[in-house]
């Protein structure tokens, strides 16, 4: 089920000004790392969201005419893989990302999930994420988080980006206008849970003047994750 266009969520300020496509596959670090683009739609509105400013990262359009189906992200990624084995090479990690929050449709996604691994038994296969949004928008439960791993997903990269909650508030912007009061915590709830499930889970700090490095790493290791500070490159948060 692909989502509709909803006030609730942020769609990039540059979606009104360019031509939207269906750029599903694409590749920020080589060939051996395909990503997925499977939604626009995104319940934040970061300060720092590259969207606003790119139309993809500098690789390609990423802007979407609309949200693929299931079948046309299947058939995208199995052309693609297709055409990176010709050329002799192993994907080594498929990332589901895109312009947008990927856990929107994490129902579709374990679908996806399943075909990826039928095809590519070893390949590692993450999701990108803010985490939150699952609670919100998909279940309070752990149950298609668990489907999810079953089928074939291997590690969340879960973007936090603050150390605390009042930084999160002014950075990430969840909810975008109306804020959403829990969302810094169910990040973390959200990262524990996929942990405990045996999903490989790193949380994500984009190296901003504002970030208090010694306390992201205190939360992360109070919360038994690993933790990645980044380089702020463009705006990349996930
Ligand atoms: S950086 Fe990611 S999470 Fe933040 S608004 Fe942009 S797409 Fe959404």
């Amino acid at each position: 089920m692909t989502l509709k266009k909803s006030r609730k969520f942020n769609y990039g300020a540059l979606k009104e000004r360019l031509d939207l496509v269906k750029n599903i596959v694409y590749y920020k670090r080589g060939l051996e790392e395909l990503s997925l683009n499977v939604t626009n739609a995104c319940p934040n509105a970061c300060v720092f969201c590259i969207r606003d400013r790119d139309s993809g990262w500098g690789v390609a359009n990423l802007y979407l005419n609309k949200d693929p189906s299931v079948e046309e992200i299947i058939s995208a990624f199995d052309e693609e893989s297709k055409r990176v084995k010709n050329l002799g090479i192993n994907l080594k990690r498929v990332k589901i990302c895109g312009y947008g929050e990927p856990l929107l449709r994490f129902k579709d996604l374990i679908f996806v999930i399943s075909h990826i691994r039928k095809s590519e038994p070893n390949t590692e296969i993450q999701i990108a994420t803010t985490g939150w949004p699952y609670f919100r928008f998909i279940s309070e439960k752990e149950t298609f988080l668990k489907k999810a791993m079953e089928n074939g997903l291997t590690h969340i990269f879960l973007s936090l980006n603050a150390s605390d909650k009042v930084s999160y508030k002014k950075l990430v912007r969840p909810g975008i206008k109306d804020y959403d009061e829990n969302a810094f915590e169910d990040t973390l709830r959200f990262g524990v849970m996929a942990k405990k499930l045996g999903l490989d889970v790193v949380l994500g700090f984009i190296d901003l003047d504002s970030l208090d490095k010694k306390k992201a790493k205190i939360l992360a290791e109070s919360n038994g994750l690993k933790y990645k500070i980044r380089e702020f490159e463009n705006g990349e948060s996930k």
